[in-house]
């Protein structure tokens, strides 16, 4: 199947590393222009040389999401870079443990800025090249936002809003004919994951816990896995798929968990 991805601009937020890596360089070896945005300029060049080195197009942009001002950049540099914008992939996003008793008010809001704020502000900027390709928006979520996980009050709220901002959004802009669709992951390893599963007591038992409850072959999803999804959605091929929240998570948010 061709994606249709020939010479597209695509912009992957956190596109460095863990799943926005995975979907920068699926983007690439699809023919698209993967824009790799993130905080840390050497982990962006890092990406940006592997996919260069396969024969791939990327362009890295250092930008710290949670600063507004950050997310006008990225769309000014890639409209100055490329003038086009065919894709948003908002991904990046920081599981950060403020809770409801161990939290604060501006640690609360400062956790929203951190994983909610920069899809709205991104889209936002990015919204008038969308309107002139067609182009799509393509939110990664989590399962917090059906499940709960407990003391990541920030984090549950911004992948809650998420998927109403991916309905809200596909109801908004159905004249211009964008479709926005969001991606849950629930259990990929990534620096992410292992930050988060080594900050707890015993972070071996716990993982084998945890993929021992994945009712599809009692496994992680690979950040592949999600990409591929990612990807599709992001493409016109799912050219009549639009307000969608779709789980890649081996059965692990929706299946009774006692089948095995
Ligand atoms: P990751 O391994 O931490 O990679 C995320 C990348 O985004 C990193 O390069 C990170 O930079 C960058 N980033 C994060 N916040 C940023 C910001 N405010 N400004 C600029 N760059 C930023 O994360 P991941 O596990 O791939 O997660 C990607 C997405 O999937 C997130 O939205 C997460 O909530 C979601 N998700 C993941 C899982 C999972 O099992 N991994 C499950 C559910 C949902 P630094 O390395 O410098 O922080």
């Amino acid at each position: 199947m061709d994606l249709g991805l020939k010479d597209k601009v695509f912009i992957v937020t956190g596109g460095a590393k863990g799943i926005g890596e995975a979907i920068s360089k699926l983007i690439a070896a699809e023919g698209g222009i993967a824009v790799v945005a993130g905080r840390n300029a050497a982990d962006n060049d890092k990406t940006v040389a592997e996919i260069k080195a396969t024969g791939g197009k990327a362009f890295g942009i250092a930008a710290e999401l949670g600063k507004v001002e950050d997310c006008k950049k990225v769309i000014d540099l890639v409209v100055a870079e490329y003038g086009r914008i065919d894709g948003l992939v908002n991904n990046a996003g920081v599981n950060d443990g403020v809770g409801l008793e161990n939290g604060s008010p501006e640690k609360f809001m400062a956790s929203l800025q951190k994983n909610l704020s920069h899809y709205y502000n991104l889209a936002h900027y990015a919204l008038p090249y969308l309107k002139t390709t067609k182009g799509s928006i393509l939110n990664i979520g989590s399962k917090v936002a059906e499940t709960g996980q407990g003391n990541t009050s920030g984090y549950a709220a911004s992948k809650g809003g998420i998927n109403a901002l991916t309905r809200e959004w596909a109801v908004e802009l159905l004249p211009y004919s964008i479709r926005v669709n969001t991606v849950i992951p629930a259990e990929v390893w990534t620096p992410l994951y292992a930050n988060w599963i080594n900050s707890l007591p015993d972070p071996k038992e716990k993982l084998a816990a945890i993929v021992s409850k994945i009712p599809l072959e009692k496994r992680m999803t690979t950040s592949e896995e999600i990409a591929n999804m990612t990807v599709f959605l992001l493409s016109g091929v799912s050219s009549h798929t639009t307000g969608q929240i779709i789980y890649v998570d081996g059965g692990y948010t929706h299946l009774d968990r006692s089948v095995s």
